[in-house]
């Protein structure tokens, strides 16, 4: 089976006053329908330009997309606004963290459903009331008819991270973008959503793309998990390999930061050292090596080359690290893993 979305060396920069930016340095990967990725890292790491362009959200004068990205074998990059239109919505749709950027105020949430609708199917106005309500009532909201005749503000957080859904889901995308979608969310209903989502994609088949900064998000709803830094794709593999035997020493960073996951939930977080990297300006060699407290410098590797992404003993997992991979394993298991 050809996966329905198939990206390769994609790259996006975008010119600055201050200078070039490569937000996307080359990333490859592809996901089949029913599947989920994960793609984790900081802000600035490149995840949200990646979904952005998968989206064909950006604006093509500021912007350098090269590489590849078909959906169900059709290639997109390059398409004019008229073909993104027809594409966006239909094919692949967006969850944002914060659904009042997706919501307008003044309309209602109905009016904004049907609408989404209307877009690729002009003219059938009942039919898309209709699918409107049925809509919410299928992402959990309570009495979808008069909730549909609501304005976003008589929502609460979580319901209008619902409404959003259902806003996405309305033309039967096959690909879904979630770009932090439960960040803003307290834990129960983060996990509310999350669960939603599942369901959603069990019935719709579709396949998801989730950016988040949170393994723990990952770990709940991932099934494959990329992990980006400054512009690139460090670690790639299954949510097993990548949580539970990660071997980038960003990715144990990463893993440290999230309390659930290292089984102490009351402990204060381990923040990463340090800040992300400057897209205009990546470090020398390994963009992470001044972060880096595995790093081998002066005559060593990594302020010089940059590490390539490279299969380790695992099949399916690769990684861009200079370190061995037998030392990256003893490190992890030895120094990394708790509780
Ligand atoms: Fe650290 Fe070097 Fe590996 Fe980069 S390549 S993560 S600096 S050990
Ligand atoms: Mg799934």
């Amino acid at each position: 089976d050809r996966p329905y979305l198939e990206v390769d060396d994609l790259r996006v920069q975008f010119k600055t006053e201050d200078g070039i930016v490569r937000a996307v340095d080359g990333i490859s990967f592809a996901l089949p329908r029913g599947r989920t990725l994960g793609i984790v890292g900081e802000s600035g790491s490149g995840k949200s330009v990646t979904s952005l362009t998968v989206m064909g959200l950006h604006n093509a004068a500021r912007t350098r997309i090269t590489g590849s990205i078909k959906l169900d074998g059709r290639e997109i990059v390059g398409l004019d606004d008229e073909q993104v239109r027809r594409m966006r919505g239909r094919d692949v749709a967006m969850i944002f963290q914060d659904p009042l950027s997706a919501l307008h105020p003044y309309y209602t949430i109905g009016k904004q459903i049907s609408e989404a609708y209307l877009v690729h199917h002009p003219g059938r106005k009942a039919e898309a009331r209709k699918r409107a309500i049925e809509m919410l009532d299928r992402v959990g909201i309570p009495q979808p008819k008069k909730r549909a005749d609501q304005y976003p503000h008589e929502f609460s957080g979580g319901m209008r991270q619902r409404a959003m859904i259902a806003m996405a889901l309305v033309n039967d995308p096959s690909l879904l973008i979630a770009d932090e979608p439960t960040t803003a969310l307290d834990v129960t209903v983060q996990a509310q959503i999350l669960d939603l989502l599942e369901d959603l994609q069990r019935e719709f088949n579709s396949a998801i793309i989730m950016i988040t900064h949170d393994l723990g998000v990952v770990s709940q709803v991932a099934d494959e998990v990329m992990v980006m830094y400054g512009g690139h794709a460090i670690e790639f593999g299954s949510v097993e390999q990548v949580l539970r035997s990660p071997q980038h020493p960003y990715a144990w960073g990463l893993l440290q930061s999230v309390p659930s996951l290292r089984g102490n939930a009351e402990e204060d977080l381990d923040p990463i050292p340090g800040s992300p990297p400057s897209l205009i300006n990546l470090p020398s060699g390994c963009a992470f090596h001044p972060r880096c407290a595995y790093k081998m410098v002066g005559g060593g590797p990594c302020d010089l080359e940059v590490p390539e992404l490279l299969p380790t003993a695992d099949a399916g997992h690769v990684v861009a690290c200079h370190l061995p991979e037998n030392e990256r394993r003893r490190v992890y298991e030895e120094e990394i893993k708790l509780g």
